[in-house]
């Protein structure tokens, strides 16, 4: 074993002083090792538990340590890491994980994103890489023509949505002016991502406008369109109108064809935070809901979500790229080099990041492995999923549907019935109910409330999850529910 004989430093040519060299040998025994190690956990998730936590009592003395001064082997450190560290966690890809926003990646997404860091791709800017700018274009390209966006439109890869919402925000700022007094409209029911994007562009908490819902949780456009009356009279300017295309809590999506006309006629951005429903786009049911989002000015997207991807990789879209560019873009001495014609895209010259990673490649390397009609088949399969949970919920004596079925979310309680318990003891109820579903170690579930009620919700966009794995899961909470 060439890794324990010659030591994690090992240099790979003889009279090279270089400490931080592995032979080529002990490199492919990792790789052995570390896949082997993955492969058994992918094998093992569904049997094992969704979640796995521990408090920091627990983990202090299991990881707190000064750094090593000499190296040790690397098979033990990988075999410590796989043993203490990783599996404290959530499993996100488990088939019964239906808290928050699961995420379940191909492997050819895994893959890439091993080869973009052994290739060490550095996608800021074209000079730098070449091949990766053109094929981050062509991948771009695709999610135009999903969302319907004209020829212009344009954008990149990020981190996630928070990046991708960040950017667009930004951006919106600037196309408004710059102005000294900022407002940002959104809905009751929109993520903090947004919140915290709005703040970093410089707005104001107080600002910063939740427009109430209606009755299916979606953005009260008169409310929306008073508000800017009342703030333009007060001097405030607003910046952009945040709309939701698949909120977290129950998968509703505001009016994008209302919200697109008044952002049209009052002249304001409107963003479409897509980052958890966007991709739905790719089946005919997800593009009937999300019918306006091509009139959006910039749209956010996640495909470690419904794109089936390894975190991180969230997406922006630009209806105007020159817009985004023209946010962006600064050319510093030291980059003199880098400037190849327009033709030639620095991916730097959209977003935040100069050093950035690879990410659109994993997009890239699972569509051309599966191909279009496995993606689209596995979306659609979410939302039926979803479907078949509420038709079990309605049927259900024990259970109350609190929100439809919509992308991929459904959310309700456990209401026994003949008990006509009230609110509070309903609270109680469903609390408890979901601690001891997730005790049980089968499922994961979280909860959320909606106009204040405490509400269990299930979301449901992994694919490898089945109808089984849906319906045990609810039938796991009704017996919970009964047996207190
Ligand atoms: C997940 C999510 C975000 C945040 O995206 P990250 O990828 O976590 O940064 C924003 N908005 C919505 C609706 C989301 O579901």
């Amino acid at each position: 074993m060439t890794a324990s004989t010659e030591g994690p430093g090992t240099p790979s040519r003889p009279g090279d002083s270089d400490a931080l060299t592995m032979s080529r040998e002990a490199m492919e025994e990792l790789v052995r090792l570390v896949s082997t190690r993955i492969m058994e956990r992918m094998e093992g998730l569904s049997a094992d538990q969704p979640w796995r936590g521990a408090d920091r009592e627990a983990l202090e003395p299991l990881l707190r340590e000064p750094p090593p001064e000499e190296g040790r082997d690397p098979r033990e450190v990988v075999e410590r890491v796989v043993r203490d560290v990783l599996p404290v966690a959530a499993r996100v890809d488990h088939p019964r994980f239906f808290a928050f926003v699961p995420s379940s990646a191909t492997w050819p997404g895994v893959m890439a994103d091993f080869l973009a860091a052994g290739f060490n791709t550095f996608q800021g800017t074209w000079l730098g890489s070449g091949g990766p700018s053109q094929l981050e274009l062509v991948v771009v390209d695709w999610v135009r023509e999903w969302l319907g966006y004209p020829e212009g439109a344009g954008g990149l890869f990020t981190s996630g949505g928070s990046a991708a919402s960040l950017d667009a925000l930004v951006v919106a700022r600037e196309e408004a002016g710059a102005p000294e007094r900022p407002v940002v409209y959104m809905g009751d029911q929109s993520h903090s991502a947004l919140i915290r994007a709005a703040r970093i562009v410089g707005v104001r908490p107080e600002r910063i406008r939740r427009v109430s819902s209606d009755g299916r949780f979606r953005v009260r456009v008169d409310d929306l369109a008073r508000m800017i009356r009342e703030d333009r009279e007060a001097g405030l300017t607003p910046v952009a109108i945040c709309a939701n295309a698949g909120a977290t809590n129950t998968g509703a999506v505001d009016p994008l064809e209302e919200l697109a006309d008044l952002a049209a006629r009052e002249g304001i951005w409107l963003h479409v935070d897509a980052a958890y429903g966007g991709f739905a786009v790719l089946t005919g049911r997800g593009r009937a809901l999300l019918r306006g989002i091509e009139r959006a000015d910039s749209v956010a997207l996640d495909a470690h979500k419904w794109l089936f991807q390894p975190f991180e990789a969230g997406c922006l879209m630009v209806k105007d790229v020159r817009r985004l560019e023209r946010t962006f873009s600064i050319r510093p001495e030291y980059l003199q080099d880098i400037e190849l014609g327009d033709q030639h895209v620095n991916f730097a010259d959209r977003g935040l990041q100069l050093t950035r990673s690879f990410r659109a490649l994993k997009v890239w390397m699972s569509i051309q492995t599966f191909g279009m009609k496995a993606f689209r088949g596995a979306v659609a399969r979410g939302m039926e999923l979803a479907d078949r949970a509420e038709e079990f919920i309605r049927a259900a004596p024990d259970l109350e549907l609190l929100s439809e079925a919509s992308l991929g979310v459904v959310c309700f309680r456990v209401n026994p019935a003949g008990k006509s318990l009230d609110e509070a003891a309903l609270e109680a109820l469903n609390e408890s109910a979901q601690d001891r579903v997730i005790a049980g170690g089968k499922a994961m579930m979280s909860s959320t409330r909606l106009n204040g009620v405490y509400s269990l919700r299930l979301c449901i966009l992994n694919h490898t999850t089945t109808w089984d794995d849906v319906r045990e899961t609810l039938e796991a909470v009704i017996e919970a529910g009964a047996s207190m």
